[in-house]
This record gives structure tokens, C-alpha cells and sequence, in this order.
């Protein structure tokens, strides 16, 4: 587990910029925290880490945006919307295993599909500061964990 704290948006962003240049095909990344925690800017930085210049919008009402300019395709997906739904499976493995990295908000939703190993992002607010977050990551398997440690090196 690997905490840190960021002081407005610009810099949850750049760490999503860091963290893509070590991640590596089929990688999986969960992304929790409430609304307005800061999952989409995560992925924002993630996607231009990557080489991605569209621009990166929350998907909620596609459930998922592929982009495939960068160094490997990204799977943008948030699945908020399945909240009552999520019993079937749309036939996510294809994205999880599909040689691109994928970036889940909200991904309790579909806990039955996801795959074992992954990398967890928690994003927390703090009540007395608007801008302030408490990025967590939690590594769930080898690969993740050595990936965390990666992250750590270049972060710190
Ligand atoms: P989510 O996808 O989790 O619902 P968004 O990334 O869409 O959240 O929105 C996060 C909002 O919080 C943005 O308006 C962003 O500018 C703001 N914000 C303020 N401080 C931070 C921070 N430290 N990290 C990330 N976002 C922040
Ligand atoms: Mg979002």
C-alpha cells in the first residue's frame, strides 16, 4: 500500500501522468471514491501520460471510451450507471485481456467480473479542504505490487 496526499487537481493529474509510463498491457486499474473525488482527473493525467490528446471526459453515459492514439489503447469505463445492473457481463474480459489498460470507476459495480489481480486507486477527500486528497493505492497480486513499487520510486 502506497499513500500520498495532492493539493489541488493539477497534481492528482500529474500523477496519473507518472504512473503511465510503467504501466504495461492488459494492466487494470481500479478507481474509488465518491463523486467529485477526482477518479476522471486521475484518468485525465493517465491518458496524456500515455500519449492520448483527445480530450478525456467522464464516460457515464457511454459506460466506456476507448482511445487508441497512444502508446497502448486505454479503456476509460465507469460503470456507475450498472448500480442496479451489473449482473451481466458485457463482455469485459475482451477489455481487461484486450493488450490495452483499463481505468474502472466505480468498479464495485461490477465486482463479479473483474479480474483477480489489479491495481486499486482509493481517492479520498479531506472535509476541511476543498482541494485537498488522500490518493491511495493498494496493490492486489505481484505484478501490481511490483508496479506500486515502481510508482513509489518515481514519485518520491
Ligand atoms: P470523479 O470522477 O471522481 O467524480 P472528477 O475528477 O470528475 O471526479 O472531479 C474532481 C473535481 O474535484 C474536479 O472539479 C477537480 O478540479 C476538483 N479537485 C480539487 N482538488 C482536487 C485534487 N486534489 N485532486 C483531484 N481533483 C480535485
Ligand atoms: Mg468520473
Amino acid at each position: 500500500m502506497f499513500k500520498i496526499k495532492t493539493n489541488d487537481a493539477e497534481q492528482t493529474e500529474k500523477i496519473g501522468a507518472q504512473l503511465a509510463p510503467i504501466l504495461e498491457p492488459n494492466d487494470v486499474l481500479l478507481l474509488d471514491g465518491n463523486l467529485g473525488a477526482g477518479k476522471t482527473t486521475f484518468t485525465k493525467g493517465l491518458a496524456k501520460g500515455l500519449g492520448i490528446k483527445r480530450y478525456v471526459k467522464s464516460p457515464t453515459f457511454t459506460i466506456i471510451h476507448e482511445y487508441h492514439e497512444g502508446r497502448m489503447p486505454l479503456y476509460h469505463m465507469d460503470v456507475y450507471r450498472l448500480e442496479d445492473g451489473g449482473g451481466d457481463d458485457l463482455g469485459w474480459d475482451e477489455y481487461f485481456f484486450g493488450g490495452g489498460v483499463s481505468v474502472i470507476e466505480w468498479s464495485q459495480y461490477i465486482r463479479d467480473y473483474l479480474p483477480d489481480d489489479y491495481l486499486k486507486l482509493k481517492i479520498a477527500r479531506n472535509d476541511d479542504d476543498d482541494d485537498q486528497r488522500i490518493l491511495t493505492f493498494e496493490p492486489q497480486g505481484q505484478h501490481y505490487e511490483e508496479l506500486v513499487a515502481q510508482l513509489k520510486e518515481v514519485l518520491e
